[in-house]
């Protein structure tokens, strides 16, 4: 089983050997003789490039951008070190290691721009690349905007995944009125092992990630776990979706909005997180909204406790003021408003009232 995967494997690699088009200026000495990229997924992409002239090649860049949702597109541009000559082959690789991974199914577009000592230019076309994770035979099922990727297991076990997938978002529609603008695709990897080898600096355990710019999710469901797979994946399908729809230049969402609204899409409140809650309320050790607002704590049990508090300040916005204003709050972010100005603007208080407000609030889960 194994040895078969890694010919299959090696077989996709060798495909992914993509011969692109390239221009020739006819009438010219200058001429691009052959142009790829190879995909060595998590880690690099290698380009390479030959090209020839009747006098010396002197100049190559590739120019390269990655397709995702942005405001600003953001092209990089390498020139490649070689020694000039009439006929060069060039080659470069994006080290993903320097700049950060991406995820699996990615597009990258790039080209080519060559010169030669009579000044003479050619710009190759735009050739794109899918950045897929080759390692596995990947297999899908698509239900209205969501695909789902899979290579291990049996597809009744996909196909409740997909049903849990779409209640979820029926579910956070009739709860906060987003709904997804764009496609999203789901990659179910076997084991959190095999997910983690798919990321380029995995943190010490990471369940699933949602990579909201690209529309894509990565996450580790073995079979016997699909419980636990169903919960992660409403998890992260929200972080996409609120995500996708508040998308803009200026500024992000308060985290225990982000991570309230994903949690509350799991369901209820395990019995350990609302056991801490409990613990912290009567230790009147509980967090402020306002320092909730921030990336949470690296610490374990302070983070543990501020995923908690975030399920109930979402839950008790929802249960108190309803659709419609949780939408009017997500559509005054997506205008790029800070955290005070949009909650006063939504609901007459600001992140301190919301805290106060939230305490005094007997059930909290
Ligand atoms: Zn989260």
């Amino acid at each position: 089983m194994v040895k078969r995967a890694s010919l299959l494997a090696l077989i996709l690699c060798l495909f992914l050997f993509l011969l692109s088009p390239v221009s020739v200026q006819a009438g010219d000495r200058l001429a691009i003789l052959d142009s790829s990229v190879e995909v060595d997924f998590p880690l690099k992409l290698n380009f390479s490039l030959s090209a020839e002239s009747d006098v010396n090649i002197n100049e190559i860049r590739l120019h390269y951008t990655v397709e995702r949702m942005s405001y600003a597109q953001v092209t990089s541009e390498v020139y490649l070190e070689f020694a000039p000559a009439t006929r060069v082959e060039a080659e470069w690789s994006w080290d993903m290691r320097k700049t950060g991974g991406l995820p699996p199914g990615s597009t990258v577009g790039y080209w080519w721009t060559v010169e030669d000592a009579k000044d003479d230019r050619i710009k190759t076309e735009l050739t794109k690349v899918k950045v897929d994770d080759a390692r596995y035979p990947w297999q899908s099922l698509t239900e209205g905007k969501v695909t789902l990727f899979w290579y291990e297991g049996d597809e009744s076990c996909v196909r409740e995944l997909m049903a849990a997938g779409q209640q979820v978002l029926v579910r956070l529609a009739e709860d906060t009125g987003a709904a997804p603008e764009k496609p999203v695709n789901i990659y179910i990897y076997a084991s959190s092992q095999d997910l983690l080898g798919a990321m380029i600096f995995p943190q010490e355990w990471t369940g699933g990630v949602a990579h909201t710019r690209f529309g894509t999710i990565a996450i580790g469901i073995p079979t016997d776990s699909l419980d636990w797979g169903k919960g992660a994946m409403a998890h992260e399908l929200t972080h996409l979706v609120i995500h996708q729809m508040v998308f803009n230049p200026y500024n992000d969402l308060p985290t225990w909005l982000d991570e309230g609204i994903a949690m509350y899409a799991e369901g209820e409140l395990e019995p350990v997180l609302a056991d801490l809650l409990d613990r912290a309320t009567a230790e009147d050790k509980l967090i402020s909204v306002r320092s909730l607002s921030s990336p949470f704590s690296a610490y374990a049990e302070e983070s543990a406790l501020a995923y908690a508090q975030s399920y109930s300040i979402v839950k008790l916005l929802l249960g108190n003021y309803g659709q419609s204003k949780m939408l009017e709050l997500l559509n005054t972010f997506r205008q790029g408003s800070g955290y005070d100005q949009a909650l006063l603007k939504v609901y007459g208080f600001d992140m301190d009232g919301l805290n106060s407000l939230w305490r005094s609030y007997p059930s909290k889960y």
